[in-house]
């Protein structure tokens, strides 16, 4: 018998928790006959004295399997139903890479049942911006979700009270009792609510920078490999690649305005070049790892082809379609987005070269502007943010603003205006980046 004071204790010394104690504490904290306190105590034990891999592939299958875990049929490569694979990002500013992403990926033969969640702190959720689409229901029920998925091979939906429960109570108790930043729990948290939807391959975006939460390369690092190794652990075939985050990587900010620079770089109207380098590597991993590219080289070609022949856009159509969108978004997106009220350019004090961009203000000026959430209960406005966002490096000057703010009244655009050219630094061009960092690869690469 386990008592869940016992498996605080150990773990309170800095012993390791064997799978059973952890299965049996998540059981309790998912069926509330742990008290939260004792959760908080744990989750404080494992702040200060961590859980090695094992430990953290136990805890995070024990939430994976807190509540439904889907399967699809067919599901490994070789069935009629293609590789059921998947992208996390741990979340950026202009980050609309899954509306592209996973239209992109069907189009090339897998399943991509992909559960995407709402902005979190400065950064955009794609399920927000999914929700400026009229019609399109982003939570619907899970035979809707495998419909879709069977019917056009990718589906973008909101995450359903039924996978990984445990996750929400132990989120919700970390929130208020400073355990957020704990790597093991982080890696646990994300991996239970991914893995829980039946996948064969994962990619991780893990996101470094000023618009990131790890704004650093090592602490970046440490996360990626925490998450790939434990997911592979988990029997889930994972890599993840660290993209920069020192600028907005869409020159798009916003809800309505990213899902239109989502379709302009769909239909090839306009591809911001930074987006398109890491779309395409996240699709080429995710199509190696799937088993559908004999290489990422190969897989990049494949993603190309999915552009070029209109394939993925024409999977983004069926899925916005299917899901109660309108029919014609790809070829008429404006009739149906809401555009604000307000449009303004918004020019640097002084020209120059864009020399530093505080990314993670330009977040914040987006939400200000009423495009995210102060609190959870706050409602969202969809049309609001910024578009044509000058990158680093570029020159800006009195005939190239720093960006276009769209915004609901001249008051809130007049404010968010100042917001952008704070969040500009103009001097020296600065050394240029990679945008893709580094990839980390499971062990059995
Ligand atoms: N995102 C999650 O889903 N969980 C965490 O713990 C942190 C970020």
């Amino acid at each position: 018998m386990h008592l869940p004071q016992e498996i605080i204790r150990k773990k309170r010394d800095g012993q390791t928790l064997s799978a059973e104690e952890i299965a049996f504490f998540i059981e309790g904290l998912t069926d509330g006959s742990v008290s939260e306190g004792q959760v908080a105590a744990l989750a404080m034990a494992i702040f200060f004295r961590d859980l090695d891999t094992a430990e953290r592939v136990a805890l995070t299958m024990a939430m994976r399997d807190s509540g439904d875990v889907l399967k699809w049929p067919d599901a490994g490569g070789s069935g009629s139903g293609g590789p059921v694979v998947d992208k996390h990002s741990t979340g950026g500013v202009g980050d609309n890479v899954s509306l592209m992403l996973a239209p992109i990926v069907a189009a090339c033969g897998a399943r991509v049942p992909m559960i995407s969640g709402r902005g979190l702190g400065h950064t955009g959720g794609t399920l927000d911006k999914l929700d400026s689409i009229p019609g399109y229901k982003s939570q619907p029920d899970l035979e809707t979700f495998r419909r879709v998925v069977a019917d056009g091979g990718c589906a973008i939906i909101g995450q359903t009270a039924d996978l990984a429960p445990a996750d929400r109570r132990l989120y919700g108790i970390r929130d208020v009792t400073a355990t957020v930043e704990s790597i093991a729990l982080i890696t646990a948290s994300i991996l239970s609510k991914k893995l829980a939807a039946g996948l064969d391959a994962l990619v991780l975006d893990v996101k470094v920078g000023s618009g990131a939460f790890m704004e650093e390369l090592d602490e970046a690092r440490r996360l990626a490999e925490s998450l790939v190794s434990v997911a592979n652990g988990a029997g889930v075939k994972t890599s993840a690649l660290l993209t920069d985050m020192h600028e907005p990587l869409a020159s798009a900010a916003g809800n309505a305005v990213e899902v239109a620079n989502a379709i302009d770089f769909l239909t090839g109207a306009h591809r911001d070049p930074r987006l398109e380098q890491v779309t395409l590597a996240l699709a080429a991993e995710m199509l190696h790892l799937g088993g559908l590219a004999a290489s990422a080289e190969d897989g990049l070609e494949q993603a190309r082809d999915a552009l070029k022949t209109g394939a993925a856009a024409e999977r983004f159509g069926r899925m916005v379609t299917s899901l109660g969108g309108p029919a014609d978004l790809v070829e008429r997106p404006w009739t149906h987005l809401r555009d604000a009220a307000v449009r303004r350019d918004v020019f640097p004090e002084a020209g120059g070269s864009v020399a530093a961009i505080d990314t993670r203000a330009i977040g914040i000026a987006v939400i200000a502007l009423g495009g995210g959430r102060r609190t959870a209960a706050d409602t969202i406005d969809h049309a609001v943010g910024f578009t044509a966002l000058a990158g680093l490096g570029d020159t800006v000057g009195p005939d190239r603003p720093l960006g276009v703010v769209h915004a609901g009244d001249d008051d809130s655009a007049a404010k968010a205006a100042d917001d952008l050219r704070r969040a500009y630094a103009i001097g020296d061009a600065p050394v240029p980046r990679p945008v893709i960092h580094a990839r980390i690869a499971g062990e059995a690469e």
